[in-house]
């Protein structure tokens, strides 16, 4: 039996299509590693799927997809059409959301977007990569796929097969796929340069055809010959589509270009299990439908928020048990009912004039508000709820979607879900700090609804796909459902239980700390250690906010360095133990985080600018002593207070000191009693902060190579290694790896300490 070290990754995703990338990222925000095989050597030109119905919106605003640059929002959104059908009989789609009714977006967008995110949150995407075997052991998963007529094998503790109707994954691990074949079929083209009529869903007496035209000028056709089975092999052409549509309309579009032209037919298919073992289902590879109405697609997306973050956890080790099973129950349950709503329609919609009856009758239903709300409801997965109701009780909260909610802080709850995190939201504040042995995985939000509407609990918790776990007011009861939905910090496995790196984290990346969705600010990070810890954070996958001074040039050199390598940073100014400065740096973080995540949260405060003073005791002058203080020790003191207004529950505060509050050098009184000062910080800060989940730590380093011109000099440099048992002098990275570790999860245990990184310095 291979051991857990032959693991190259968590989860090998098959397909790179908007499911596996959607999952790609969901399963990076939870902290998995993840690498996605794609059969296609380049995304797919052709833009099949081109809705987004209201509930795929909010999952995608829920992730901060929508608005800021790149989003779908950027420049503006994409349009948005509330008509639209069931089985061809218009059906207005408007509901209660922040996105009603259905969004046109080219498969080719969605793709785009999604691929840029999961990239951006370190996804790794291998292209041209088929998937050819797969073999399940007890505690892994070994995936062969061919390049190029060459194996290769990817280990990994779970693959996911996102590889659409035909799936390879699905068949190799030999999951039964039933339902019925296509009985009929659609042709269907994107055709440029016809000028002809829109048509919507338009009977003739030959069949059905349905002509749109795009701002672009390209018409998408699609035609059904009434009673035409399904061809029995290959693909269609184009002058299959001429020849149906002139049966159908007598017109003729023989002399268009078409861009891309398939077929597809009413099959309906379903996984029997969407997991078995190490292997799970998502999207069409799970189910096999008539793509009506944009459901195929959105169902697949749903799929994917649904099992990003509980197999995220499950990976991590931080999964209450039954957790990964539930994306079964859940997703199969959905998918069995969307299956038998596009049954319906496709009935509907492709049967012969003897379907004419059953359509008049349907089409007088949805003229009731209560049958129309219904139907739009199914449509657009907007009536999805996970659990059933109490028997007999009127359906609560608990297992529906969170509808977008402003609080009175200004935030809204789609964007307290960007981190896709747990959030326990408390309304009355009874229950602050409810959460405390769960914060590594749940984010505790006190603030009200500026309208309560539905929601008039105590506190609700969320999940990170953005359903209600639970909403109440108990503790008893919080603690029920939190221990059902997410695992407290104590049980959280160490480190040896993930996963050694996977190859894009090599080098002085690493999977210890996983900082995707947390937001840093690390004084004096212009140079030296404050740099070298931005620059670790951010690799992480923090957003960072490097603070300097004065050296603004070489703050946004570490800005650059830090997006060159693909993490995110932005520079701010302060000039530390001056009137104002903690107004001006705290003006300018939040400003720079408002912007790129559209809150203020501050996850993590490394206060590490510092002076040095250089001056014997007895000529140092009050001047200088008041420097001194003021920028080591007072800054510190009131940068923390200011931070604690954007810090949540969790959050992480390193102060830097110095090896000097613990080895003499009289050259340094003045110096060291600041830093004596600073190490107060964590004592008593710990103390208050314990119960809100906030760690508070000294870190003391040693010798450290910075700026200073001693470093050039090769003698100094030697009698300076020789105070570490390492015999060397400290560098900046060493240091910042030691605060990368007490600002990661992996040290929630740790709060109140001294850390001595000196390399061992202080051993004398
Ligand atoms: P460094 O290279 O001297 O850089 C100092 C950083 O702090 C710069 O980014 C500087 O920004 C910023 N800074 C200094 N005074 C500031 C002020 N008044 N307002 C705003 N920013 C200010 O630092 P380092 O040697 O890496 O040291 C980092 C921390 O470790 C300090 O707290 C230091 O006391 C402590 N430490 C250092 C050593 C060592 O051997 N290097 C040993 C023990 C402890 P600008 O340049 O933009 O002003």
């Amino acid at each position: 039996m291979a051991g857990a070290d032959a693991v190259e990754t968590h989860v090998v995703v098959v397909g790179a299509g908007p499911v596996g990338l959607m999952l790609a990222g969901e399963l990076r925000l939870g902290g998995a590693e993840v690498t996605v095989l794609e059969r296609l050597d380049a995304p797919t030109t052709e833009s099949r799927a081109s809705t987004l119905h209201a509930r795929t919106m909010e999952l995608l605003r829920q992730r901060g997809l929508l608005d800021g640059p790149g989003g779908f929002d950027d420049p503006e959104p994409p349009p948005q059409e509330p008509r639209g059908h069931f089985g061809g009989l218009p059906l207005d789609l408007t509901l209660p959301s922040s996105h009603p009714g259905q969004w046109k977006v080219p498969q080719t967008r969605t793709e785009e977007l999604l691929g840029a995110w999961a990239g951006r949150l370190g996804a790794r995407v291998l292209r041209g990569h088929q998937v050819v075997a797969l073999r399940q052991e007890q505690d892994r998963v070994l995936v062969t796929a061919e390049r190029g007529g060459e194996r290769r094998e990817f280990t990994a503790r779970y693959v996911v097969g996102c590889d659409g109707e035909h799936s390879a994954v699905r068949s190799l691990a030999g999951i039964a796929f039933p339902g019925n074949d296509a009985g009929r079929e659609l042709i269907r083209a994107d055709v440029d340069g016809i000028d002809i009529q829109n048509r919507r869903f338009q009977r003739l007496p030959n069949g059905l055809a349905i002509a749109a035209r795009r701002g672009d000028g390209v018409t998408r056709v699609m035609v059904h010959r009434f009673g035409t089975p399904p061809r029995g092999s290959g693909e269609a052409e184009f002058a299959d589509i001429v020849t149906a549509w002139r049966d159908v309309t007598g017109e003729d579009i023989a002399h268009g270009t078409p861009l891309w032209v398939n077929s597809f037919g009413d099959a309906s298919r379903q996984a029997e299990h969407y997991r078995t073992g190490r292997v799970l289902l998502a999207g069409d590879a799970a189910h096999q439908q008539m793509p009506i109405g944009g459901q195929a697609l959105n169902l697949g997306l749903q799929d994917a928020v649904n099992l990003g973050w509980k197999l995220a956890a499950t990976v991590l080790g931080r999964a209450p048990a039954g957790l990964l099973d539930t994306y079964h129950d859940e997703r199969h349950a959905v998918g069995r009912r969307v299956l038998s709503n596009i049954r319906a329609q496709a009935r509907l919609l492709l049967g012969g004039p003897e379907v004419d009856p059953v359509r008049s009758v349907v089409g007088e239903l949805t003229s009731y508000e209560n049958v129309r709300a219904h139907l739009a409801g199914m449509i657009s997965g907007l009536d999805v709820r996970y659990g059933d109701a109490p028997r007999g009780e009127e359906p609560g909260p608990v297992g529906a979607r969170l509808p977008e909610l402003r609080l009175d802080s200004g935030a809204t709850t789609a964007e307290l879900l960007h981190s896709a995190r747990g959030l326990l939201l408390v309304t009355d504040g009874s229950l602050t700090g409810a959460a405390g042995d769960w914060s590594a995985s749940v984010d505790t939000v006190t603030a009200r609804p500026q309208d309560t509407g539905p929601l008039s609990f105590g506190a609700v918790l969320v999940r990170p796909d953005g359903y209600v776990a639970w909403a109440g007011g108990s503790a008893d009861g919080l603690r029920t459902a939190l221990g059902r939905w997410f695992a407290p910090a104590a049980a959280t496995p160490p480190a040896a239980h993930t996963v050694p790196r996977t190859p894009q984290l090599t080098g002085r990346r690493r999977n210890m700390a996983n900082l995707t969705g947390k937001t840093a600010l690390v004084t004096g990070a212009s140079r030296g250690m404050g740099r070298a810890t931005a620059e670790r954070l951010a690799a992480d996958g923090a957003l960072v906010a490097v603070h300097y001074g004065t050296s603004e040039e070489a703050a946004a050199e570490v800005v650059a360095g830090i997006e060159k390598d693909g993490g995110r940073a932005f520079a701010v100014k302060a000039e530390l133990g001056t009137p104002g400065d903690v107004h001006e740096l705290f003006l300018a973080v939040e400003a720079g985080l408002k912007e790129r995540t559209g809150e203020t949260d501050l996850n993590i405060l490394v206060n590490n600018a510092g002076v040095m003073g250089g001056v014997k005791a007895e000529d140092t002058t009050p001047e200088q002593f008041d420097r001194i203080f003021a920028v080591n020790a007072k800054a510190p003191f009131f940068v923390i207070q200011r931070a604690l207004a954007n810090m949540p529950d969790g959050g992480r505060i390193v102060n830097i000191s110095s090896g000097l509050t613990r080895f003499a050098n009289p050259d340094e009184i003045a110096y060291a009693m600041s830093k004596g000062a600073v190490e107060q910080l964590a004592l008593h800060y710990a103390k208050l902060l314990g119960p809100r989940g906030i760690t508070v730590n000294s870190v003391a380093p040693g010798i450290t190579r910075n700026g200073n011109p001693v470093f050039g000099i090769p003698e100094a440099v030697e009698a300076m290694s020789a105070l570490s048992t390492f015999n060397r002098v400290g560098e900046p990275q060493d240091v910042a790896d030691v605060i990368a570790f007490l600002v990661s999860d992996d040290a929630r245990w740790v709060t109140g300490s001294f850390v001595d990184a000196s390399g061992g310095t202080l051993l004398g």
